[in-house]
């Protein structure tokens, strides 16, 4: 009987066990639900859905040349699946398990009606347990946990499949109008290419360099991560791929990174609302109102008055990602230097970036805000200026920032404390020392 594959986020063929399992039981069709409703505000970002449109056209060739094929449908998942399920009469459902609270609840939404099946992780976060049986707060004992996992398991090729007689309707992929019209933002995306195929090759380009990654990770001005997060959040690649791929090239140090991505997993396992609500509440009264909103505004523009955010901030806008590290000093200049809650800043990052991750969008939020179990306390403060010199910057923001592309090496960190900045650049929102010892005495009079 016809098997249908519930695909979700884990767009390929290989290393996909709920599309082998499905092979080993009959002809396989393939399902993707386009769901507004059940994730509620997590419904996919504005970045998310131009990656989405493209990586489905190409997981319908895939598809189509292993045999098989994939349909299209819109509407509340639970009730869609089992829809299609009973037009095609199909003899099992299957799927990858997937953490979000919602897709959780879909699953068992009037008992469980999936098979599911683990893949989209280096091991099943809810199997990872510590000493007296309980789930890990914190990332040191979890990782060493993981490791004794070590090597997982290795990557499934793509099966051969055949697809049944009569195809049930399907939605055109254009009808969904995932991408931008007017004005079309996403031009800057060119250097993507979603899908099976671009993971694949982006994963070669980055075992060639994989040796300079625990020396260089930390520059944003050198391509030196692996960029692969876009590919593994809507899963046309996963872990396991890529640390089989390269081997010991990326060194402990990529291991570990990667590692993160299951830890976020096993976080939202235990706390679902991870995106919505302080783990640990600190109690500080952050700034709202219409000069706060205005200091938003210019953040999400780029427009701050310091370099190293601007650029990171711009390069999210017309790019769909960031550099980590400058995801680090965008996030923490909005929470400490202009006082602004954290989620304001998480929902602005869930729009923009082509690799929004409820697990590790939200994790890295409250890591920065310091509310995290598993955080940086609030009162540490991230200096820009000096970051952007740490970390060599420079050409990161000639990039990104063109009205700063004429400054020597020397002027670019700090325009306006050189007596250097372009007329037309920002001035700062607020001075470095002054943000700073705002945000400490926030701190100190926290809850009283
Ligand atoms: P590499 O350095 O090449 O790492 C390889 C992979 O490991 C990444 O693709 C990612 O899947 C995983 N990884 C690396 N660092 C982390 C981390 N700190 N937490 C979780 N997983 C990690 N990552 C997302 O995938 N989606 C998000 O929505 C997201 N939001 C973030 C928000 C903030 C405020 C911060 C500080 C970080 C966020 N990150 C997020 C984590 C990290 O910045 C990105 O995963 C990384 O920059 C992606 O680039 P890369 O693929 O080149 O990473």
């Amino acid at each position: 009987s016809t098997q249908l594959v519930w695909f979700r986020q884990d767009l390929r063929t290989k290393d996909h066990p709920a599309l082998r399992a499905a092979a080993e039981c009959g002809p396989v069709l393939g399902l993707y639900v386009l769901d507004d409703e059940t994730p509620g505000k997590w419904k996919p970002g504005g970045a998310s859905r131009w990656w989405l449109h493209h990586s489905l056209a190409a997981l319908a060739d895939e598809l189509e040349a292993l045999g098989s094929a994939l349909i299209l449908r819109r509407g509340r998942s639970a009730e869609v699946v089992r829809k299609v399920a009973s037009e095609v009469k199909a003899g099992g459902i299957h799927a990858n398990r997937h953490y979000e609270p919602w897709w959780r609840e879909a699953e068992c939404e009037k008992g469980d009606f999936v098979i599911l099946h683990d893949g989209d992780v280096l091991h099943e976060p809810s199997d990872i347990r510590s000493g007296t049986n309980k789930p890990f707060k914190i990332y040191g004992p979890y990782y060493r946990a993981l490791h004794e996992h070590f090597p997982p398991p290795a990557p499934l090729p793509a099966p051969r499949l055949s697809r049944p007689d009569k195809l049930p309707p399907s939605d055109r992929l254009e009808s969904w109008k995932l991408l931008p019209t007017s004005p079309d933002w996403a031009g800057g995306f060119a250097e993507w290419e979603p899908g099976e195929k671009g993971a694949a090759r982006r994963l070669r380009h980055f075992v060639d360099h994989a040796g300079d990654y625990a020396g260089k990770r930390d520059l944003p001005a050198v391509d030196s991560t692996s960029r692969l997060s876009p590919h593994l959040h809507h899963g046309e690649i996963t872990p396991r791929q890529v640390w089989h791929a390269l081997g010991r090239r990326g060194g402990d140090k990529f291991h570990r990174e990667l590692a993160w991505r299951d830890f976020s997993r096993h976080i939202i396992l235990s706390d679902p609302e991870l995106g919505e609500r302080s783990q640990r509440p600190l109690g500080l009264k952050t700034r709202s109102g219409k000069a706060a909103d205005a200091d938003f505004r210019a953040w999400t523009r780029g427009q701050t008055g310091y370099p190293l955010v601007d650029a990171g901030m711009r390069q999210l806008w017309q790019s769909g990602w960031m550099h980590n590290r400058a995801r680090l000093v965008t996030a923490s200049f909005l929470i400490k230097h202009l006082l602004i809650d954290w989620w304001r800043g998480e929902e602005w990052f869930w729009d923009c970036l082509v690799d929004a991750d409820y697990a590790n969008n939200s994790q890295n939020w409250q890591w920065v805000a310091g509310t995290g179990f598993d955080s940086q306390p609030f009162y540490r403060i991230m200096a820009p200026l000096t970051q952007s010199e740490k970390f060599d910057a420079a050409d990161y923001i000639r990039r990104w920032v063109p009205e700063l592309a004429r400054l020597s090496d020397a002027d670019i960190h700090d325009p306006w404390g050189r007596g250097a900045a372009p007329a037309g650049y920002a001035k700062p929102l607020i001075g470095h020392r002054e943000g700073r010892e705002r945000a400490l005495d926030a701190f100190a009079k926290r809850g009283k």
